[in-house]
């Protein structure tokens, strides 16, 4: 131990500060200028004038193919990608959703739009869904799970499917940060029923705002294009024969031309970011492997890791927080996941709605007269497994522009700060 930390005044271990920025915003160039003036030249803006040459066709036709799913509907965001899921498999009031204590916000906010109870269950060491606090949240009440792929990592899909099987759940998987990601073998997004993409910037590929459903299953499909479209039954080229006996009213969730020409464009980036990630991502696990002290993210399933992240254990909170300031010292870019002073939106003791005592009867499904299930509020605490986790988390994030040298800084990084911080041996 002869080198002195950086955050003591020592060399830090990287010059300069390597830090993850947007992946596909960051790619675009002169493919997604002329995807968005081509529509704009055709004059095509909406969906449904633009046929058959829409491009919220080109890329349903394209996640299909991709995904090998017979269903694809494009929306306006990940939201109403869920939202549209959740009506497809008729998720209402009365019922219960089982969903992990980390996600976006956005997962809880789906299931409360679309009437029903957000049941909150434990994540592991995977940082996604622990498959066996899922089974124990089950109650007579409960109607499906959303398992979400956090940060490009699988969630520990077999286990929850077959908990789901035994107890006649529907799955809609949460693929929000994870396109592209794959569970063995099958991608993400095709293991459960129905599986949500989003294309909001913080995402693998973008446009700004955006959002696909895709399934198998027509009943499912076409309920989900009822929901977000209003007027569908106005696009039905018979509508004196309608497919089904029931009409869902619908919100307007469509996807603009000029958004999915940018989805359109970004397919081509969506190979070669994730293959650097993985790249960059394999290489720094292999050497953090030899680290003492710490522990890696349980990955599900490496190879389907979209490697957009590198996390890993610390044995407590308090040595997590000195070290990711260690780390960020030496350049590497990182931090908690869960830490007291930082209002993280993923984690659900952040989402107001629920926890502030403060949502109006109304709008709380737990307070509808038809619910008659346990739920009559959260609290801050009721997950103490995932804060655990989530605050000896450290996570560093990767992107496309990282290299295989980088990897090998953030190894040294964490070698050096573990050996400084960490009780060894
Ligand atoms: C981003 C995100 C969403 C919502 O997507 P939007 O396009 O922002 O509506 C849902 N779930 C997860 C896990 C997300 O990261």
């Amino acid at each position: 131990m002869t080198e002195r930390l950086a955050i003591d005044g020592g060399q830090p271990v990287r010059a300069e500060r390597l830090r993850a920025g947007f992946h596909g915003s960051s790619e675009i160039d002169a493919s997604e200028v002329t995807a968005v003036t081509d529509v704009l030249k055709e004059k095509t803006l909406f969906r449904f004038i633009a046929e058959p040459r829409s491009r919220a066709r080109w890329i349903e036709d394209w996640y299909c193919e991709r995904l090998g799913r017979k269903y694809a509907l494009a929306v306006s965001s990940g939201t109403s990608a869920l939202i549209s899921a959740l009506m497809g498999v008729d998720a209402g009031p009365g019922d219960e959703v089982i969903i992990p204590a980390y996600t976006f916000v956005a997962t809880a906010a789906a299931v409360i739009a679309a009437g029903a109870v957000p049941v909150l269950a434990e994540v592991d060491a995977s940082l996604n869904l622990d498959p066996v606090d899922l089974e124990r949240k089950i109650t007579p009440y409960t109607v499906g799970v959303i398992p979400v792929h956090m940060r490009g990592v699988p969630a520990r899909m077999d286990e929850i499917l077959a908990v789901a099987r035994r107890h006649k759940l529907w799955v809609v998987e949460d693929v929000a940060q994870s396109n592209g990601g794959s569970y063995r073998g099958k991608p993400l997004g095709t293991l459960g029923e129905v599986g949500c993409f989003s294309f909001q910037q913080y995402k693998v590929i973008t446009s700004g705002e955006g959002g696909i459903v895709v399934t198998d299953d027509v009943l499912i499909h076409d309920r989900a294009r009822m929901q977000h479209d209003a007027a569908a039954r106005f696009w039905e080229e018979s509508q004196s024969e309608p497919l089904y006996n029931f009409v869902i009213s619908g919100e307007n969730y469509r996807l603009s031309e000029t958004a999915a020409a940018l989805v359109w464009a970004q397919r081509e980036r969506l190979g070669p970011i994730l293959n650097q990630c993985r790249a960059v991502k394999a290489r720094a696990v292999a050497g953090l492997a030899q680290v003492p002290g710490i522990t890696l993210q349980d990955v599900p399933d490496p190879e389907g890791d979209c490697g957009i992240t590198l996390t890993f254990f610390a044995p407590s909170a308090e040595s997590a927080q000195r070290m990711a300031a260690a780390l960020n010292a030496e350049n590497i870019a990182c931090g908690t996941v869960h830490d007291r002073t930082i209002p993280d939106r993923h984690i659900y003791n952040h989402w107001p709605f629920m926890m502030s005592g403060l949502a109006e009867d109304r709008r709380a499904p737990w307070k509808d007269p038809r619910y008659k299930g346990a739920v009559s509020g959260y609290s801050r605490e009721q997950c103490p497994q995932s804060l655990d986790l989530l605050s000896r988390a450290i996570m560093i994030m990767i992107d496309q522009h990282f290299t295989l040298q980088d990897a090998d800084l953030i190894v040294q990084a964490v070698d050096k700060v573990a050996r400084h911080l960490l009780p060894q041996g």
